[in-house]
């Protein structure tokens, strides 16, 4: 039943009389409203039209009567908005976030804001595991690259600095980018695609700033190889680097293409690596620590094939929402495998600076000043 208009008239004439009375309390008004002369009998029916008044007439008082927050209740009042934000399933996803189908609950949804991107990051949903697993990961590679060279500066020259500090660096680099993406992959179309191509910059520099220090302890005195060696990996590098970046390769048809210049930039680690083997022998190379260097390499591939086939939440989807989703098995899998290359090269580096003793070396020892030289 309408509500007669002269009643809706006979209500605001009150609420009014009520602003203008100072020593009201607004908690108190449907009490006075109901007490009042007035017939108000219709507000105490449990009917429709009841409820239909008190929510028209509620958000008046609650506006008139709020007292003006502080930018700082505001600022806290988002944020526990944004912590307490309901996440929303796969099918709520626009296109362009839902790349997992078989990941069902707990996606932020479209942010628009560098802001609440930032806060998410103390909060649980499908990116949380990824997040951390790589931003703690750049933090613990920071600190052994700063232990590693406390460590080791006496016995190090220019060309150990600068091998160790590539494959350093490059990680850091790597799992920074990666961090960065999951944290603002849910901003916008235009910032994913960004990310994303930071993404690839930073796989693209791992495998280079890797591959640098094991061709130079391979061929410690063999300049030419070096060169040619780290020559051929740079320019490759630089077109894995473009191909997988490039606008055109963002769309899904390219992913093979993509696949395919990672697969060739690792596959390259092969040439110089059979080479060393058929120069040093195979037995001489497991002595220089090669074994950490295929475990890492298996490390890798185990990673990305997980990746790939999306195991395990393809069988179970649904169940691996927050943890236990491929994506972080790979992220899981390439820290393992820094940290395995890392091992790698140290055995490399110790066991190179005491047997190899080159006729043309690169003494400039960083820690010492003996330039001698024997051959
Ligand atoms: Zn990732």
């Amino acid at each position: 039943m309408p509500i007669p208009l002269e009643k809706i008239q006979v209500v605001q004439d009150e609420i009014e009389r009520f602003h203008d009375d100072e020593d009201n309390d607004y908690r108190n008004i449907r009490l006075k409203i109901t007490t009042d002369e007035q017939d108000f009998s219709f507000l105490n029916k449990p009917t429709h039209t009841k409820r239909s008044v008190h929510y028209d007439i509620e958000p008046i008082f609650d506006l008139a009567y709020q007292p003006l927050r502080s930018t700082y209740e505001i600022e806290q009042a988002s944020i526990n908005n944004v912590l307490r934000r309901r996440y929303i399933a796969h099918w709520g996803l626009p296109e362009w976030l839902g790349d997992n189908q078989f990941l069902l609950q707990k996606h932020r949804p479209p942010a628009y804001s560098v802001r609440e991107c930032l806060i998410s990051i103390a909060s649980i949903h499908s990116e949380t595991v990824n997040i951390w697993t790589h931003l703690i990961g750049a933090l613990c590679v920071c600190v052994t690259y700063i232990l590693f060279l406390i460590d080791n500066y006496h016995q190090m020259d220019l060309s150990d600095l600068i091998s160790f500090s590539f494959f350093f660096i490059s990680a850091i680099l790597c799992l920074t980018f990666s961090t960065l993406l999951h944290i603002f992959i849910n901003y916008s179309p235009s910032v994913l695609v960004i990310a994303s191509k930071l993404d690839y910059i930073g796989i693209n520099i791992l495998i280079f700033g890797s591959m640098v220090p094991v061709i130079h302890y391979l061929f410690y005195c063999s300049l030419q190889f070096k060169t040619i060696y780290i020559s051929v990996l740079f320019v490759l590098s630089i077109v894995s680097m473009i191909g997988t970046s490039s606008a055109a390769c963002s769309k899904p048809r390219y992913r093979p293409f993509k696949a395919i210049l990672f697969i060739a930039l690792g596959l390259y680690g092969v040439a110089p690596v059979t080479h060393a083997c058929i120069l040093h022998g195979l037995s001489r190379m497991f002595e220089m620590g090669f074994l950490y260097l295929c475990i890492m390499a298996v490390t890798y591939i185990a990673g990305g094939v997980v990746y790939a086939i999306r195991i395990p939440e393809r069988c179970f989807p649904g169940r691996f929402d927050i943890i236990g989703q491929s994506h972080q098995i790979l992220h899981i899998a390439v820290i393992a495998a820094v940290y395995l290359h890392f091992y790698g090269i140290c055995c490399l580096f110790h066991n190179v600076i005491q047997t190899e003793q080159c006729i043309i070396p690169t003494v400039l020892k960083l820690g010492i000043t003996d330039l001698s030289v024997t051959s």
